[in-house]
């Protein structure tokens, strides 16, 4: 008798992660070989999270602390949470997943945006939930009121995601589109839908009207922020996430967790990040430096972009190199630099490019200028933006 697999997995396409350096390096016979692909802390990571490890490497033959009893602490003074408001996962990822696994049955749906960060959908699909996305205007600007309406007129819909900043387009919503958003998303059907507003990006954040999660929280009950260590922490090799909500939502999600889904190193090392604020410092400095760099070079280049509140950002290839993003993808790979293609996300104009250091934005920018076709040398014009 043949396996049965639901159609809903048999029809899933796989999370597609950045091309690793060394797959590169071996491909094309270059040994210099540079990853601005994955959002990575081009930094490397917190000296005080490493020496953590290296204080750990005795005890791995010991499970970890099920209860991750001291990363909680650290997180809810760091917060000023309680350990009880607060879930810990492997990678934030795993908490996507633990809540659409609580939360939903087969056959619901969640609402999230057109260029949403994809998990969403590819965790949904995993437990047979189906997604239902709001569209983007021209500057890939999320619609909160029509995510609303969406999860309002679909009865099926338990869940809303919305990634503050967005990955991979870096557009945000502001506080006063939250304030609103949350309000008409509370009176659907007596508050049972809930929202996950996913901050993994908030250490870099620079605009002024981009709302605190932690506030939003305190007001809403049906609200989960999620957080990550893999980015302005530079962890993201270990896996550490975590998720922050009401004690009732947290318990009920602490069911299905899996006893030991962080390991003692992670645990160790995300506690350890936590307290090295001189790290963060660093690493949300040399991103603003990154980040000017990136958009005074665009500029020069004429290559639209959209601004970013993250440490990447997304450019418009198709109009700055007449190239598609998979195209102007793979002959920056053939130069060895590494950029992420976006054509999953419907976006196959554009390529996301993540912050790195000094000296790997000043090759990145030299290989995608060496891209430029005369053509669109010549015609050229001043420096724009695209938002
Ligand atoms: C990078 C990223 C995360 C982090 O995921 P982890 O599983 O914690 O590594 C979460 N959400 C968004 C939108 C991201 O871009």
């Amino acid at each position: 008798m043949p396996l049965h697999v639901p159609d809903y997995i048999r029809a899933l396409v796989p999370y597609v992660p950045g091309k690793p350096i060394e797959e590169t390096q071996r491909e094309f016979k270059i040994r210099r070989v540079i990853k601005l692909a994955s959002n990575e802390n081009p930094l490397g990571s917190s000296p005080k999270a490493r020496a953590a490890v290296r204080g750990n490497l005795g005890e791995l033959h010991r499970y970890p602390d099920a209860s991750a009893h001291h990363l909680k602490q650290e997180l809810a003074r760091h917060l000023r949470k309680t350990p009880v408001e607060i879930i810990v996962g492997n990678g934030s990822n795993e908490i996507i997943d633990m809540l659409i696994r609580t939360y939903c049955l087969a056959g619901d749906s969640i609402v999230t945006s057109k260029a949403a960060f994809i998990c969403y959908r590819i965790c949904a699909q995993i437990h047979g939930v189906s997604t239902i996305e709001a569209p983007l205007d021209e500057n890939l600007h999320a619609d909160l009121s029509e995510m609303a309406r969406l999860a309002r007129d679909n009865t099926r819909v338990k869940m809303v995601f919305i990634a503050n900043p967005n990955n991979p387009t870096g557009t945000y919503n502001t506080t006063e589109e939250f304030g609103s958003f949350l309000k008409d998303v509370a009176r659907i059907r007596n508050g049972s839908v809930m929202v996950v507003l996913d901050y993994a990006y908030w250490e870099y954040v620079t605009a002024k009207d981009l709302p605190d999660p932690m506030e939003l929280l305190g007001e809403f009950p049906n609200v989960v922020v999620l957080r990550t260590f893999s980015k302005v922490h530079g962890l993201a090799g270990l896996r550490a996430g975590y998720g922050v909500a009401r004690p009732e939502i947290i318990s009920t999600v602490e069911k299905i967790r899996q006893p030991f889904n962080m390991n003692a190193l992670a645990l160790a090392a995300a506690a350890a990040a936590l307290g090295d604020k001189a790290f963060v410092q660093k690493s949300v400095k040399i991103n603003n430096i990154g980040m000017k760099f990136w958009e005074k070079n665009l500029g020069r280049m004429a290559i639209p972009y959209w601004k970013s509140q993250g440490n990447f950002l997304l450019i418009d290839v198709s109009r700055g190199l007449g190239k598609c993003g998979s195209e102007a993808y793979l002959s920056c790979l053939k130069r060895g630099v590494i950029f992420r293609p976006v054509a999953n996300y419907g976006l196959a104009h554009a390529l996301r490019v993540s912050i790195g250091t000094p000296e790997e934005n000043r090759l990145a920018v030299k290989a995608l200028e060496a891209e430029i076709p005369l053509a669109v040398r010549a015609t050229a014009s001043s420096p724009q933006a695209a938002d």
